[in-house]
């Protein structure tokens, strides 16, 4: 889960590390007046999540309220497109209005989960404030990678190895030392799977201050944290998956054109693979897990069959625990509800295979029954 800028300063900052004044704004008049508190020159940012926005023009530094306010007005329901939306960009609904830092150097630094080393990694740059995927390409020798155990926890001469590389001056070696052990704590408290910050800079004061803040939640632990469940704002989210979510579905929308509806994530993604491998392209990633109800298959065909770049449908199910009755009274209650206006390409095999069959052949629906999953990719990429 994902979450604004403005929350993850407010959640450092409940960790020790603080950030330059700040003030949530929803409109330009409380844009106007943050402004105003902030003695007129401050930078307003579009609150939205994604990376990127200083250059697709969501940041901007102001000189007075009354420009606050202007700015304010443009950037308020305008679409921010950044490098990381995709091409339909995203609806800018709040600005965090914030005070202006003499920004003498930028770093990149970040704490994430490191599969391969089955731990944490610290990694950080002294090019910050690009995006640190343009580092990673161009300059890889500019990127320091950390690992830090879980077991053992995060070490001063972890962090000591990373200010070297980073070239920190002494002076900020002790609070540099503070920051990392907060954002460790932080990590590791509140299941984090990511904290960003990009950038870190050095002010003209020669002090380290955080200008920008990423913190994203491992979705699998949010029932540990409903306090941090509740900073999550929908309005960011891809609508066909929070509606997912409500029915416990495991869907991620993807660009192509062949709907996928399967049960486990490893066949999910062999069905994906084989389509593609047949010169298809996927609409997405549907597990509707084992223990599914009729109702839950259902929704999850109705994602999509609403899905207006699903230009046919691949149901691939091995039953095991779960029943391919079941899947065939979903497919059924959803196609009555909606009407199937696309091919669909059913392969059921397992427990209850031949019931779930009877079923749909019982339905009337114009059904394309495949004898296995490649044949079901053939069949499904035939169609589209
Ligand atoms: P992002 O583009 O979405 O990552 O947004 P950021 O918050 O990182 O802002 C982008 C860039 O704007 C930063 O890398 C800084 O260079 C600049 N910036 C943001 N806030 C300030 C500030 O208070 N003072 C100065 N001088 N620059 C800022
Ligand atoms: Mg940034």
């Amino acid at each position: 889960m994902k979450i604004h800028e403005y929350q993850a300063k407010q959640l450092l900052a409940s960790y020790g590390i603080g950030s330059p004044e700040g003030y949530l704004a929803e409109n330009a008049q409380e844009a106007y007046e943050a402004a105003v508190k902030l003695g007129g020159t401050c930078v307003v940012k579009a609150q939205i999540h994604s990376g990127g926005r200083g250059k697709a023009g969501g940041v901007k530094l102001v000189k007075s309220a009354q420009e606050a306010k202007e700015v304010s007005e443009k950037l308020l329901g305008s679409t921010l497109v950044t490098k990381q939306t995709g091409p339909e960009g995203k609806v800018v609904n709040k600005l965090f209005v914030t005070a202006a830092v003499d920004v003498e150097k930028e770093f990149y630094l970040s704490l994430t989960v490191d599969n391969d080393g089955a731990g944490l990694v610290i990694i950080a740059s002294a090019d910050g404030g690009t995006e640190i995927e343009e580092v990673a390409e161009k300059n890889p020798e500019r990127i320091i990678k950390q690992p830090v155990s879980v077991m053992m926890g995060m070490k001063d001469y972890q962090i000591r190895a990373v200010a070297d590389a980073l070239g920190l001056p002494n002076e900020l070696l002790k609070p540099f030392n503070a920051m990392m052990k907060n954002m460790y704590k932080l990590f590791m408290e509140k299941d984090c799977s990511l904290i960003e910050i990009n950038p870190l800079v050095i002010t003209g004061e020669g002090e380290l201050c955080v200008l920008d803040a990423k913190v994203t939640f491992d979705d699998n632990a949010m029932f540990r944290h409903p306090d941090m469940a509740l900073l999550r704002d929908i309005a960011e989210e891809n609508p066909k998956e929070v509606e997912a979510s409500k029915y416990d579905l495991n869907y991620i929308q993807l660009e192509g054109n062949i709907g996928c509806m399967v049960n486990g994530a490893g066949l999910a993604m062999a069905t994906m693979d084989i389509i593609q491998s047949c010169g298809g392209r996927p609409a997405n990633f549907l597990d509707v897990g084992g223990g599914a109800t009729a109702e839950k298959v259902a929704g999850a065909f109705e994602i999509l069959l609403s899905d207006s770049n699903v230009k046919a449908i691949m149901v691939n199910i091995f039953g095991g625990i779960m029943k391919c009755d079941i899947i065939a009274e979903g497919i059924v209650e959803a196609a009555k509800k909606l009407g199937v206006k696309v091919p669909l390409v059913v392969r059921l095999e397992g427990t209850n295979a031949n019931l779930g069959k009877e079923i749909l052949d019982k339905s009337g629906l114009d059904i394309i029954s495949a004898g296995d999953i490649a044949e079901a990719a053939r069949l499904s990429v035939a169609r589209v």
